[in-house]
């Protein structure tokens, strides 16, 4: 499996990721997205958005504000229950969540062994010994607290007066928003059940202990769908929206095997919800929460009808009938996608002895479409042949230009941020005194290293054909040609990460 330290120093080495704040030390929990993380995480946005909001009719996009009134969550119940069990380490003041605090690592001074120090994986219990842990998972050495409640919302003031009338909170989750203006979309739009609404949006929660590079932040980025539908009819609504939703990852690349449905145990479930099925991927840590999707029955709606003094139901017309629709909520983290997305990426190869490090990303997903690469940098003909292509191709793609190195090492590095094509200008494109152009471009693809040669003038549609992931079709329709840099390519030893 790869482990996180080698995802966290790719991120950083290629501007995929770095950690808020750094020069001043950093912040705890809060990452920053360089160029090509922007571009990741914008991509995964994308595409949810154009598969959830915009494909579909009986979907429709929302965009509400982060700050709301406060009364808001006040009938949510994030004031009263959206608290976390929190537990103090009494010798090195260490926080920890109770309900979490099993799955740490545990540093354990061993009785059996004359106090020897060992670390021992979380829930296992000492093999010399066989004690559980029950003091700090840190130290090793202080007592615990009993467990407090510890509310997760971030408290901050409106406006320029700091007292208690003016509290208010960053959102906890942007699934609150959409309930608010339930009304205001269904007569605006002239909804008809069943219809869902969708937001993407920041949510801030003051997690007790984050971690996991991105897995757990402060700050992160929601995905989320309220799909309302008609009660009688939400068992059928919430297995449709799970298949779908466990579709969509493999759609985009996610391997079966990294991924999996878990229910929740009757006594997980919140105390309004009917059912809730996570989505899990096999994250380097071990499998954890990607997505959540729960019948929230018509919980929401109720209470902030019951605290607005607002109605908030639907009327169906065939029926005649007049009741509060029930809501089925796929709840997804943008940042938790992006690194599942990037971790199931990786692969570490062997290429004539050397290793080569590939994000093997979906074409849709990566966050560079093309590297346009000039062969010999010193001759003008191919440099400006390539920039001009460049310039071109980023009319519909995101492409680069790059000529800081030698070809091999151009390959590699667009290889290491999942560049899924090359596009190579050589002396026989421009032609010189011996040859005339043959106005022809070689592409690589990322994958299988293989090129074809294809003219400048059909580069276009080509390079649509290969974006719809049709590689072997243009190879066989154009022929794989060899390596345009004498370099031979041919894949030695294949190691993805050990998970496949
Ligand atoms: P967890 O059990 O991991 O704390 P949760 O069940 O509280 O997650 P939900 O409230 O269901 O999470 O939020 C929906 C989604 O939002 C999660 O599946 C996850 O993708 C994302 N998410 C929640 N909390 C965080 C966080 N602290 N950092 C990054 N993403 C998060």
């Amino acid at each position: 499996m790869v482990d996180m330290d080698k995802i966290v120093s790719l991120c950083k080495r290629r501007g995929f990721i770095f950690q808020s704040s750094e020069i001043y030390g950093g912040t705890g929990s809060c990452w920053d997205y360089g160029p090509l993380g922007v571009e990741l995480k914008n991509n995964v946005k994308r595409l949810w958005w154009r598969d959830s909001a915009q494909a579909r009719s009986d979907m429709v996009g929302l965009d509400a504000s982060i700050l709301m009134h406060p009364r808001v969550w006040r009938a949510s119940g994030h004031l009263d229950h959206f608290t976390d069990p929190m537990v103090d380490c009494r010798a090195c003041k260490r926080r920890f969540r109770a309900d979490k605090i099993d799955e740490e690592e545990w540093v354990h001074y061993c009785e059996a062994t004359k106090g020897n120090k060992f670390m021992i994986p979380g829930g296992e219990a000492c093999k010399h010994c066989h004690h559980l842990r029950s003091l700090c998972p840190a130290c090793g050495k202080g007592e615990l607290t009993e467990p407090r409640q510890f509310n997760l919302m971030f408290k901050t003031f409106m406006g320029p007066v700091e007292d208690d009338a003016a509290v208010t909170y960053l959102r906890p989750e942007t699934a609150q928003g959409i309930f608010v203006n339930f009304d205001n979309v269904l007569q605006s739009m002239r909804m008809k059940l069943p219809f869902g609404i969708a937001q993407i949006g920041k949510a801030f929660r003051n997690e007790i202990t984050p971690g996991n590079f991105t897995f757990r932040t402060r700050e992160f980025e929601q995905m989320e769908i309220e799909f309302f539908v008609m009660p009688g009819t939400d068992e059928e609504w919430h297995q449709r929206w799970i298949d779908e939703r466990f579709a969509w990852y493999q759609r985009y690349g996610i391997r079966k095997e990294n991924i999996r449905l878990r229910e929740h145990e009757k006594d997980e479930l919140a105390f309004y919800a009917k059912r809730c099925v996570d989505v899990e991927y096999l994250f380097p840590m071990g499998w954890s929460e990607l997505e959540g999707i729960a019948n929230r029955t018509d919980y929401d709606l109720k209470q902030h009808s019951h605290f607005s003094g607002k109605t908030l139901d639907y009327f169906d017309d065939e029926s005649k009938q007049r009741f509060v629709p029930y809501v089925i909520e796929p709840s997804a983290g943008a940042d938790r996608s992006a690194l599942a997305f990037l971790v199931d990426a990786y692969h570490e190869e062997e290429v004539r002895g050397e290793k080569r490090v590939v994000l093997r990303f979906h074409a849709e997903l990566a966050p560079l479409k093309i590297a346009v690469l000039p062969l010999l940098k010193k001759n003008d003909r191919i440099v400006e042949t390539a920039k001009k292509l460049t310039a071109d191709l980023r009319r519909r793609w995101h492409a680069v230009y790059d000529d800081t190195a030698s070809i091999g090492r151009l390959y590699r590095r667009q290889d290491e941020v999942g560049t899924p094509f090359c596009v190579t200008v050589d002396v026989q494109t421009v032609g010189d005194d011996k040859a005339a152009a043959d106005e022809k471009v070689t592409i690589r693809d990322r994958d299988t290293m293989e090129q074809v040669r294809v003219p400048i003038g059909n580069l276009d549609t080509v390079m649509a054909e290969l974006m719809a992931g049709h590689w072997s079709a243009v190879a066989g329709q154009h022929g794989i040609v060899k390596n345009s840099s004498g370099v031979s390519e041919v894949r030695l030893k294949t190691t993805n990460d050990g998970r496949g």
